[in-house]
């Protein structure tokens, strides 16, 4: 179990609703074996993914459940288990982590294995990629 009930979400949640708050996200909350830690759960590291609670709050919690069972199906190891939680951008910002809306591509620096260049690309086109080609260096190899 995570450090947020459901309780206090759902009163966090009205309270949003009724100020008209557009800056409340849904994150991952990873808590260790033995619940002595609490982190945000990252992907890819040190990224956290946020949903957006705006405009349709049950939909955003179908999102965010949805990666929840995917961060729990992934670590086979059962050392840390998920759930979700709420946060601001303002929290976000305020601590310096590095997050990103989970319904957006986030983009990262990919260096070219044959030149060097480095191509800002989204995370999705290289994940798994064990080499980059830049374009310069694929036009020259047509
Ligand atoms: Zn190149």
């Amino acid at each position: 179990m995570g450090t947020q009930t459901r309780t206090f979400q759902r009163k966090l949640l009205q309270s949003a609703v009724k100020i008209n708050d557009k800056g409340l996200y849904w994150y991952i909350e990873a808590s260790s074996k033995g619940n002595s830690v609490h982190r945000p759960g990252c992907y890819p590291k040190p990224f956290i993914p946020v949903v957006s609670v705006g405009p349709n709050e049950k939909a955003s919690y179908n999102y965010i459940s949805f990666l929840v069972w995917f961060f729990n199906t992934v670590n086979t190891d059962k050392a840390w288990t998920f759930e979700p939680a709420l946060t601001t951008a303002e929290l976000l910002d305020q601590n310096k982590l590095p997050w990103y809306d989970w319904l957006e591509d986030i983009w990262i620096d990919a260096i070219c294995t044959e030149c060097g260049a480095i191509e800002r690309v989204p995370f999705s086109m290289v994940e798994d990629c064990d080499e980059w080609a830049c374009l310069t260096c694929l036009e020259q190899t047509k």
